[in-house]
């Protein structure tokens, strides 16, 4: 009959269509569950924190932390250790997004709290958040809360948005007003991916500028990558913005990088993310901040 045929059609293989709809049919089941094992992630705690140090660097063998972004995994029960690009996007199309960086925004200052109790040095935790919260006008409310709560200074919170959340016609500029008016720092994150307007610049309440890895990857051989980064590092000096280069995973990189007065560094060659506890060596490490009286010592960073 018509349903045999058409099962042996499927199982030969041979029909485009079918074997199309077997793949769909698989990412839509995995979604599925997914979703659900999204709902309990935040309940069982398999949720976590990653920590990816940022550098003010010198020269090459010589920095000092300045801050660190907290990178969120999910420990999954079976998948393991999930990337955020796996979970995010689907944490946005179901609106768990929310409920998943209230809890990444009171994590990370808890910790930074915590860690600065403990004698750590005093500097911002930078956390991501996705375009959504900027259509909410209560977001400002929720972060002050979430300090209170956490006793965490203002001025030790760094928020991460990206250009592509600023051009959104939804976005509020007066949600990012108010932040700003809170005294917590703001970075403009992927700098420099495709959605670049730098009007946003002069009006905004920008404090930094994060430059992608996709400018800095190939900076070394790139010679019109150079010209970009050293463009728009000339032009955050003169709007008196910090700026930071992101996937920095090589001395020639750092190098180039630090030959046109980027000193602030965020990559591999210094550090991957680290768990909270192993940070904590990095953190608490006697020689962590290096001086020119520990010239020539070599960094275990
Ligand atoms: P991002 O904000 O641009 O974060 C930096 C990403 O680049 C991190 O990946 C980090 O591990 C990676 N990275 C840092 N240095 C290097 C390097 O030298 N080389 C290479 N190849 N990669 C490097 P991760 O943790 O997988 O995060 C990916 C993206 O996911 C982030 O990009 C961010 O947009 C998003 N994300 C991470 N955590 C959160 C979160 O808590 N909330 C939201 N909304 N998004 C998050
Ligand atoms: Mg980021
Ligand atoms: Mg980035
Ligand atoms: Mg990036």
């Amino acid at each position: 009959n018509a349903d045999s045929a058409m099962y042996e059609q499927k199982k030969s293989g041979k029909n485009g269509y079918c074997f199309f709809s077997h793949e769909l049919e698989a990412q839509m089941k995995e979604k599925v569950e997914l979703e659900g094992d999204l709902r309990r992630a935040l309940a069982f705690n398999e949720l976590i924190l990653y920590y990816q140090p940022q550098y003010y660097a010198v020269h090459a063998d010589h920095q000092t932390m300045i801050g660190v972004e907290a990178l969120v995994r999910w420990n999954h029960p079976t998948r393991g250790l999930l990337t955020p690009e796996q979970f995010i996007p689907l944490a946005k199309e179901t609106g768990f997004i929310f409920e998943i960086e209230t809890w990444i925004l009171r994590e990370a200052c808890r910790q930074m709290k915590a860690w600065q109790e403990q004698g750590g040095p005093l500097m911002p935790v930078w956390v991501n958040l996705s375009c959504v919260q900027f259509y909410q006008l209560n977001f400002k409310q929720k972060v002050v809360q979430i300090l209170e709560e956490t006793g965490l200074e203002p001025q030790y919170l760094g928020l991460e948005i990206t250009e592509g959340t600023m051009m959104d016609p939804s976005f509020s500029e007066d949600v990012l007003s108010a932040l700003d008016a809170l005294g917590v720092r703001i970075s403009l994150d992927d700098f420099g991916t495709g959605y670049s307007s730098l009007r946003y610049l002069q009006r905004s309440a920008i404090h930094r500028l994060k430059i992608d890895r996709s400018l800095t990857k190939n900076i070394v051989e790139n010679s019109s990558n150079q010209v970009i980064v050293a463009t728009i590092i000339a032009m955050a000096r003169k709007l008196e913005l910090d700026v930071i280069a992101e996937g920095i995973e090589t001395r020639d990189q750092l190098n180039f990088l630090l030959g046109i007065e980027c000193n602030d560094i965020q990559g591999f060659y210094f550090s991957r993310p680290l768990s909270a506890r192993d940070i904590e060596e990095v953190l608490f490490a006697k020689n962590h901040y290096r001086s020119s009286s520990v010239e020539g010592q070599h960094s275990t960073i």
